[in-house]
């Protein structure tokens, strides 16, 4: 049972553990009383969750969970020092972004300072979906045209714009026949599966790329740019093919289009190798998105970019957000970055990714439902199949897979297209130990059934 092995809150918290909370079924209740939206949670019945230490998530039952699937929280839970700089900006100053506050011009020049060179100019937002939809605007108003290249099986975000660039099926069932006529999908360039399975060389992508750009191009009605993950997040954590960014990016520079690389998931030092998504590619993009862990779960985003991208927004109109780059907000990512700095999460993460990986490499000889693991970093994809040869996927054992091991206090869950690979994206503060757990528990579940 889950008790016999995870660590009790009073273990990892030390005293002051409070007294019990209502139980789970009556807030689930209330939740579902109250909440609207099909607000997306993998588990029927999810556990509510009451407190967050480090690398763990306490339910107001008290049972703790290994939490294997927050790329929000990229600190870990509840990191004072965090706490401590957000109340005490909070009590000296918040107000709209209209005004002008030291935290701001500093939290922008430190972000400029991450980015390659020439990209200079930050726009402070409040999300992911929000940097995408103000990254495509950027670039409409850049080159004047509308025709944007996505990828398929992308999720770039909910909102108007950033949704219509989003092909996934899994987050978005209608998004194939639902996409507007200026949104151009081509196939990703998926290596384990589907049309390039096992392909070495980038032709076959960059062939399929240009025959879209090509119709494109037919239309005449020029193009704007193309949008993609530089590690292929929503499949699993699928690397792109070596040099396959840098000769698409190629290719849209060519006709006048502008590159934005979606940094939200795996960008800021997730991949533990890289601090950037697209270094691991050898790409440089025109604009860079951002959010979800640059505030560590205090809603944040950016978009930086060129001085002139930024400026051609001022032909179409004016960018205003009240509370993106609020001072709170500002503080709150530039102590993000200094305790991500302070405590080496970006080399934890490629230290114990390393090591997460190798043993989960390791179960594909034991395991034959393992069929491939992708990602670096800590963030990684474990690919489940029927068989390896056809690749069939193993949809339903992947979904009594996350169950079980949330009875065993892990929190996983499926993504990709056919929803069979268990996505790995915990805190960046995450252990060995606690790699180890997990793999250890996901072996168990692997060798006594699920
Ligand atoms: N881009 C990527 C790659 C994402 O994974 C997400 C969220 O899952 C978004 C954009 C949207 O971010 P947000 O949920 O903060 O709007």
């Amino acid at each position: 049972a889950w008790s016999e092995l995870c660590p009790s809150p009073a273990a990892l918290l030390g005293a002051g553990v409070d007294a019990p909370k209502p139980a789970s079924a009556e807030l689930f209740a209330l939740r579902e009383a109250h909440l609207a939206g099909p607000q997306k949670n993998y588990y029927e019945t999810p556990p509510q969750m009451e407190r967050g230490w480090k690398e763990h998530m306490f339910d107001v039952e008290g049972r703790a969970y290994l939490d294997m699937l927050n790329n929000v929280t990229i600190l870990g839970h509840g990191h004072p020092r965090l706490a401590e700089a957000i109340s005490e900006q909070w009590l000296r100053l918040n107000t709209n972004s209209r005004f002008h506050y030291t935290a701001i011009a500093e939290f922008s020049e430190r972000l400029a300072s991450l980015a390659p060179e020439g990209l200079e100019a930050v726009f402070l937002v409040n999300s992911g979906s929000e940097a995408n939809d103000l990254a495509l605007r950027l670039a409409w108003a850049h080159t004047g045209a509308k025709p944007m290249l996505s990828l398929l099986e992308a999720y770039h975000g909910w909102s108007v714009a950033s949704d219509a660039v989003s092909t996934s099926i899994a987050d978005n069932p209608q998004a194939l026949t639902t996409r507007p006529d200026w949104v151009h999908a081509v196939l990703s360039p998926n290596t384990y599966r589907g049309a390039f399975r096992g392909s070495e060389s980038t032709t076959g992508y960059l062939d399929a790329v240009v025959e879209v750009l090509e119709a494109i191009d037919a239309k005449g009605e020029g193009l704007a740019g193309f949008i993609a993950e530089p590690v292929y997040g929503n499949a699993g954590g699928i690397s792109l093919p070596d040099g396959f960014l840098a000769a698409v990016y190629g290719q849209i520079r060519a006709r006048g289009g502008v590159c934005i690389a979606d940094e939200v998931q795996v960008g800021y030092g997730r991949l533990g190798h890289h601090f950037w998504g697209f270094e691991q590619q050898g790409a440089i993009p025109d604009i860079i998105t951002i959010a979800k862990g640059m505030g560590d779960g205090h809603p944040l985003g950016a978009v930086i970019t060129t001085r002139a991208i930024a400026g051609s927004l001022e032909k179409e109109g004016y960018f205003f957000s009240s509370t993106g780059g609020s001072p709170v907000s500002c503080v709150a990512g530039m102590t993000v970055l200094d305790i991500m700095a302070d405590e080496r999460l970006q080399e934890n993460a490629r230290d114990v990714g390393d090591h997460l990986k190798g043993r989960l490499v390791a179960l594909i000889e034991r395991h034959p439902i393992v069929g491939a693991v992708h990602g670096m970093g800590l963030y990684l994809g474990l690919e489940l199949v029927r068989d390896r040869t056809t690749l069939e996927p193993a949809t339903e054992e992947t979904a009594a897979i996350c169950s079980r091991l949330l009875d065993l206090g892990i929190l996983v869950q499926p993504t990709g297209d056919h929803l069979n690979v268990l996505k790995i994206k915990p805190p960046l503060c995450l252990t060995v130990d606690s790699a180890d757990f997990f793999v250890d528990m996901l072996e168990k579940v692997l060798s006594e059934g699920w």
